[in-house]
């Protein structure tokens, strides 16, 4: 290894070290090995903590928040008849859902994005940031990836590129010794400069999100390429990872690809082990399925989430599908199995000159805009693009105005842009919404 790489990987190492002893503080080491020890606990260990934690977020929430209050009460303290949290309620309730134990400067918001359409406004607290992190820590090591190894992220936000936040990006992307390719635009040349990027860093793992890790892989594939690096895996995250995705990548980069599985709303969920399984997280969430049999029937997936104490995620309606396995998986570790999940679906655009546009990148570009509450792009052609919104009082013409020039800035000046005010837009028969649809053959199979 060429000795700049083993001073920055030291370096990195040193940074991430300092900067999870700012945050977390000075036994950050000994909660990353509790971390450790719940993650690799035997399975009856792990279902008393879960029993523990659960009742202490319901304890809390009776205590602390105005909206749990009356619910749990009317539960008698239990559980499953605390009624699902619906994105609706979130929207609708969220003063009554903040604990009064916390005052609003504990508050940090969020706001989904990406394939979850719809924006949702929310609440989260240091030490649920800290949680959240030290799972991310644990779960990514099953791919491979270490404190202070390189690696190449390809996902994408808006505030990571230019603004104010720029410079701030690339410091960070520094210490943690990553490499950023912006997965909603990829440009050939972004792609060959990439592609030198890696060889000159040799990355030992790739972040990214299922679609824009296709893409890559399949320019690599596409141009004869050959990627000369030795990858441990590939963690792929935020939307569906497609069969067909995961088999070109595997073929292409010659590594295991990961599915990780999270929400902004309660984090990591669940993470894919080596022998292909999907171990739910239960040291920072209780997960269950809406459904008669959970075993034998697929349903909608509800999350407890145990550290968020600012505003409790009770039997959270995630919007996702799945079904649980009994099965104890061969890989050794105890954590119960989600056995299948169906995901949102995020379209992909393509403009006229070829680029493909990644449907988030509109439900990133939405997210927040007055007077929209619900919308859906549908690109007919690769003239013609049909914008519905579910408006409310704050709409007006700059609003319209704004969309239509937003589309066309993406999509190319000259596309029709039409905006269709409706009441609401219908659920298909799936059942998962839809924000992003395109009738456009993007050159990609089956997409
Ligand atoms: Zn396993």
């Amino acid at each position: 290894m060429p000795i700049h790489h083993f001073a920055k990987r030291l370096l990195s190492k040193s940074a991430w070290r300092a900067y999870n002893i700012y945050r977390k503080g000075l036994d950050y080491n000994a909660q990353f090995s509790r971390t450790v020890e719940i993650l690799n606990a035997p399975r009856e260990t792990i279902i008393a903590f879960q029993m523990e934690s659960l009742e202490r977020i319901l304890q809390h929430a009776y205590h602390t928040t105005p909206y749990y209050r009356e619910l749990i009460r009317a539960a008698h303290f239990d559980i499953y008849r605390v009624p699902p949290l619906e994105k609706q309620d979130i929207r609708e309730q969220l003063d009554r859902l903040y604990s009064t134990a916390y005052t609003w400067k504990q508050r940090i918001q969020n706001t989904t994005g990406g394939s979850t359409g719809t924006p949702l406004t929310f609440y989260q607290d240091r030490n649920y940031w800290n949680q959240r992190n030290l799972s991310v820590y644990y779960f990514d090591q099953w791919a491979g990836w270490n404190f202070g190894e390189p690696q190449l992220v390809i996902c994408g936000s808006l505030a990571d590129f230019g603004g104010g936040e720029h410079r701030k990006h690339r410091f960070n992307n520094f210490w943690r010794n990553q490499y950023w390719l912006n997965g909603f635009q990829l440009t050939d040349p972004a792609m060959w400069a990439a592609l030198d990027k890696m060889h000159q860093d040799q990355p030992q793992t790739i972040l990214a999100y299922p679609f824009s890790l296709y893409q890559f892989a399949k320019f690599i594939f596409e141009n004869g390429l050959t990627p000369f690096c030795k990858f441990k895996g590939i963690i792929t995250s935020g939307e569906m990872l497609h069969p067909h995705y995961r088999a070109l990548a595997e073929y292409v980069f010659k590594t295991k690809v990961y599915n990780r599985y999270g929400s902004r709303e309660v984090g990591l969920i669940a993470m894919e082990c080596a022998e292909g399984r999907m171990h739910i997280n239960c040291r920072d969430l209780y997960l269950e399925i809406d459904s008669p049999d959970p075993y034998t029937e697929p349903g909608e997936i509800l999350i407890t989430q145990f550290n968020n104490y600012v505003m409790p995620f009770i039997r959270y309606r995630v919007g996702d599908v799945g079904l649980l396995s009994d099965e104890m998986c061969p890989c050794g570790n105890d954590l119960p199995i989600l056995a299948e999940l169906l995901g949102r679906t995020t379209a992909t655009f393509r403009t006229r000159n070829g680029t493909l546009i990644h449907g988030s990148y509109f439900t990133e570009q939405f997210h927040d805009i007055d007077g929209v509450t619900q919308f859906q792009i549908i690109q007919e052609s690769l003239r013609h693009c049909v914008l519905k919104v579910v408006r409310d009082e704050k709409w007006t013409e700059t609003t319209r105005y704004y969309l239509v020039q937003s589309i066309q800035e993406a999509l190319g000046t000259m596309v029709v842009v039409t905006v269709e005010l409706v009441d609401e837009i219908p659920l298909p028969p799936s059942g998962k919404r839809e924000y992003t649809i395109s009738k456009v053959d993007s050159d990609i199979d089956d997409l």
